[in-house]
């Protein structure tokens, strides 16, 4: 078996909801796999990377080995990156090597993974906007959410990343809120969007601490890393970050900082090879992983796979909410049932494709220095 064909593609979801840059392997014999890149800015620049600079050395390579491609990958080009779109483009092709390598195995991708620690996966409601919303709008969004029973909530601000600590006692008072809203021994995190200096965070951080909040996520500006260690050393609440590191090297320089959980994106950092990675150094450290995510749609199934397969994880999973605008290109969306995300046993990542309804919406990626 060999690959054929490295297609990379948006998938339009309609007016002004966006684009997902996705790609699709084929190999000689006819399967498939399908991959994500982060859709931030559509994902453009890792579609580019893919069509001009992986694809030409993709085909003809044995799909089997995501591991010794991404290597390969990572280095031809590594001036390009190695982080943000590059990173992406190398996520967007392992995932989809995964997907093909459990369809050509007939297992589901967890399976080969090592086996599933938890096949259903509790998640969190992660809220976003709360930023501009009052005290008893961000109360009643949180309610909302509530109705489909997540396992814990997390509040982030989305602040303006170029303005600081710009309404700490406003923060403090949602954070405090949402606290009174769903009692007291309810799992709560709040994600400040880097917004504040080190002494604002610390401010934040100890009103957190006492209702009882179980992460601060990326309090300052994810580049200063010696802020974190501030941050996380004033602190008793575990303090995280990680959803703007590309790079295994990215994440050891947060653990070493201090952050005690690290949060890299599937869709970001090399896939299900870059994760395990990434995986292994926290577990060397006794710091805990809890994936970011960005929501895409086949992101978001392979962190499924990816978080079952953690083992002694026992946070939720990420999910920022129903996409039925994304679904209707798969005969079997991953939802959420009473709470939980139950995987199957189907091949790969277990997503059905609607082709008809994929026709529709594919824009195929074109590039005047492809190959
Ligand atoms: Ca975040």
């Amino acid at each position: 078996m060999k690959i054929a064909r490295v297609e990379p593609f948006h998938v339009d979801w309609g007016a002004g909801r966006g684009r997902s840059a996705w790609v699709r392997i084929w190999t000689d014999d006819g399967a498939f796999g399908l991959g994500e890149a982060s859709p931030m800015v559509h994902g453009n620049a890792s579609l580019e990377i893919i069509a001009s600079a992986f694809a030409p050395m993709l085909r003809g390579a044995d799909p089997l080995q995501a591991r010794v491609l991404q290597d390969r990958l990572f280095h031809e080009h590594i001036k390009v990156g190695p982080e943000g779109a590059y990173a992406a483009a190398l996520a967007a092709i392992d995932i989809a090597l995964w997907d093909l390598k459990g369809k050509a195995l007939g297992q589901p991708v967890w399976r080969l993974l090592g086996g599933a620690w938890r096949r259903e996966l509790p998640f969190y409601a992660s809220i976003g906007g709360n930023g501009q919303r009052s005290v008893d709008e961000v109360c009643k969004v949180v309610e909302q959410w509530l109705a489909l029973e997540p396992a814990q909530v997390k509040i982030r601000f989305d602040a303006n990343k170029t303005a600081r600590d710009v309404d700490l006692d406003g923060d403090i008072a949602k954070a405090r809120a949402v606290r009174k809203l769903v009692g007291d021994r309810f799992p709560l995190a709040f994600d400040s969007n880097n917004g504040y200096s080190v002494q604002g965070a610390i401010k934040v951080g100890r009103a957190l601490e006492e209702l009882g909040y179980v992460w601060f996520e990326e309090p300052v500006q994810h580049y200063h890393v010696e802020s974190f260690a501030k941050v996380a050393a004033a602190l008793d609440i575990a303090v995280s970050a990680g959803e703007q590191e590309y790079t295994l090297q990215g994440i050891k320089r947060l653990i070493e900082a201090g952050v005690d959980i690290v949060q890299p994106d599937i869709v970001k950092t090399g896939g299900f090879t870059g994760l395990a990675d990434m995986a292994a150094l926290a577990r060397a450290h006794g710091v805990d992983l809890v994936p970011h995510q960005t929501q895409p749609s086949i992101g978001h199934t392979a962190n499924l796979h990816f978080v079952a397969s953690l083992t002694h994880s026992h946070h939720p999973a990420e999910y920022n909410g129903p996409r039925e605008v994304q679904d209707v290109v798969f005969r079997t969306p991953v939802r959420p049932v009473k709470g939980k995300f139950v995987l199957s046993d189907a091949p790969g990542l277990g997503l059905e494709l609607d082709e008809a309804e994929l026709l529709k919406r594919a824009v195929p990626w074109t590039s005047s220095a492809r190959a």
